[in-house]
């Protein structure tokens, strides 16, 4: 039987989140590739190798990846949330595009997924109902300077905003100079929400005026969704509702 590698989602935790699709692909595959915390989400099975590597390796990820595909072996190398949002997809293309042309003439298929800021929307309300936009915050893969000015920009065109790595260990206060950006040009009564760990036990939301956000509200755990000028909140007992209407008056 030839190759394949096919980059599938595994949505933001809860496996009710994975689409059928995903989990067929899961159940041909010989080998399972990525991240440690990733790959143990697939279960063990005979017939079934899982290879966990470290975060920091995603081009060697897909390398080995795409060297097993051409051996014969069926790959999934998989992702949290959608493959296609930060994560192994453009990877895998990056090493296809520089690697041995038999790479390109192997089966590539990328299968989505539930990205955490969709599933982060849904559990707050509909946010993101209007124009909005998605900045990764970590400076690992680019200058910081790019960051703020996308940040910027986007603040200034009043989009609705998620922000995907927020915050870590390693980059502490890169969050902190974020929130500045946004109160230059963002109402101190603007809305911005945290939630944390969607779909899973930990689950976690809190939405706050941009004035009361602290940077210790956000972690790795953490997408942020920043809300445009006219986001709105229901106050209710079981958690608030937060809504970004469809129109902009004209
Ligand atoms: N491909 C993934 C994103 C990988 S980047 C996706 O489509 O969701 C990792 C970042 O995603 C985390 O730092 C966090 O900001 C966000 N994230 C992933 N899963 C999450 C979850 N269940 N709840 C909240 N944020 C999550």
């Amino acid at each position: 039987m030839s190759g394949w590698v096919r980059i599938v989602g595994l949505g933001p935790g809860n496996d009710a989140l994975i689409t059928p699709e995903v989990v067929g692909v899961l159940e041909e595959a010989t080998d399972v590739v990525g991240y440690i915390p990733y790959v143990r989400r697939v279960p063990a099975r005979a017939g079934l190798t899982r290879h966990e590597s470290d975060n920091r390796v995603e081009l060697d990820r897909a390398q080995h990846a795409l060297s097993m595909a051409v051996e014969g072996r069926r790959v999934a190398v998989v992702s949290s949330g959608d493959p296609g949002v930060f994560a192994m997809a453009s990877a895998v293309f990056e090493a296809a595009e520089d690697g041995p042309p038999a790479w390109r003439g192997l089966e590539v298929t990328v299968h989505p997924g539930i990205t955490a800021m969709l599933a982060a929307a849904a559990a707050l309300g509909a946010p993101l109902g209007h124009d909005f936009c998605c900045i990764n915050l970590s400076d690992n893969l680019k200058p910081w300077a790019l960051i703020e000015k996308r940040l910027r920009l986007a603040a200034e065109a009043d989009f609705a905003m998620a922000f995907y790595n927020p915050r870590s260990k390693a980059r502490p206060e890169g969050f902190g100079r974020a929130l500045e950006v946004l109160r230059d040009t963002c109402a101190p009564d603007q809305l911005i929400m945290f939630a944390r760990a969607v779909s899973t036990p930990d689950q976690a939301l809190t939405v706050v005026p941009l004035s009361e956000a602290t940077p210790e509200m956000a972690d790795m755990r953490t997408v942020v969704i920043m809300g445009a000028s006219n986001t709105r909140i229901i106050p209710r007992d079981d958690g608030p509702w937060v809504y970004t209407p469809r129109s902009v008056p004209v």
